[in-house]
């Protein structure tokens, strides 16, 4: 069993109301590898790099269960380079950078010891890109996760519209959910968007947590109020990994167990945003998601009876 990661790897200069870094490891599939690897080993990555980015944090994902065969690495060009700055809320923040260097000529190739995947994820890029991954498999994977952002609803609508044919779950913010569909409510938002063809979708909130709709079935899980939010790039990246990364360890993709995997992910995203950029993914232990688990069950767990 194993799961295919495709996204950005990337350098980030982050500043938030507690503090400022210049230049960070970061890029939705570093997120995502680290986040799904406490679950399912190989994740295969697939993204490209430049000649700048670190080895050794291509050593610390190998350490924590990546497989690199999928990433390329050009000699002459730099990195994808990206920078940000949060708002006080720390839910909302603008783009200051968004230097694409290496990731203007992304073709992503899917090596041939990746073809066995059961399970895809599809970090934020082009629509275009994503989709040039699933035709190259040769057996459809068991489940496949997209994720995407407001920037291609704006300028690549239709092939983002061509890719939500060909994938099972979708994991947009609220407000992504309500540019796609045209629909405020975010139920009659989901019916829409569920027709263009996820079976599944993911509605995050940020702080207020996250919405998961399949049929006329949907589910909350709430975010863990925290003390500490010091960083929260990458929150929705880490999500999605530790969300696919469970799945892909229990192998059930039934709506009951999309549950778990729902807490689960929220639960690495909790500890995402402790530090600037992946740093606390690299430290945190089974016993330490085990122990945030907890807290979620804790939190949401009460008795009452019925008045
Ligand atoms: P998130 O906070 O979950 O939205 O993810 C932030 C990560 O996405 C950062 O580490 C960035 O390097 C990466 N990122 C930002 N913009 C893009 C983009 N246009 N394409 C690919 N990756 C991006």
């Amino acid at each position: 069993m194993s799961l295919i990661s495709v996204g950005s790897m990337a350098f980030d200069a982050i500043e938030t109301p507690f503090g400022k870094v210049d230049q960070i490891v970061g890029g939705a599939n570093v997120y995502i590898a680290y986040a799904a690897g406490n679950f399912i080993t190989p994740v295969q990555m697939i993204s490209i790099v430049g000649y700048d980015f670190p080895k050794e944090e291509m050593e610390e994902l190998k350490s924590r269960g990546a497989q690199l065969e999928g990433v390329e690495i050009v000699p002459d060009k730099k990195s994808f380079f990206w920078s940000g700055r949060y708002h006080l809320d720390m839910n909302t923040r603008d783009t200051l950078v968004t230097d694409l260097n290496v990731l203007a000529d992304f073709n992503p190739v899917v090596p041939n010891s990746y073809q066995d995947a059961e399970f895809l994820m599809l970090g934020n890029l082009a629509p275009s890109t994503q989709l040039s991954v699933i035709n190259q498999m040769k057996k459809r994977p068991m489940l496949i996760v997209i994720d995407t952002m407001n920037f291609w609803m704006d300028i690549a609508l239709d092939d983002l519209k061509a890719v939500l044919k060909k994938v099972d779950v979708l994991m947009v913010n609220d407000s992504e959910a309500r540019q796609l569909s045209g629909e405020f409510s975010l139920v009659k938002a989901a019916k829409k968007i569920m027709e263009m063809g996820p079976a599944f979708l993911v509605v995050k909130k940020g702080e207020h947590g996250a919405l998961l709709f399949h049929k006329d079935h949907v589910f909350f899980a709430p975010a863990l109020p925290l003390e500490e939010v010091f960083d929260p790039t990458g929150a929705g990246d880490t999500f999605a990994g530790g969300f696919i990364g469970y799945l892909a360890k229990t192998k059930d993709i039934s709506f009951e167990n999309m549950k778990t995997a729902i807490i689960v992910g929220s639960a690495l995203a909790s500890f995402c945003v402790e530090k600037f950029g992946p740093n606390r993914l690299k430290e945190i232990t089974k016993a330490d998601i085990d122990e945030r688990i907890s807290e979620f069950v804790r939190l949401v767990n009460f008795d009452i009876d019925l008045v």
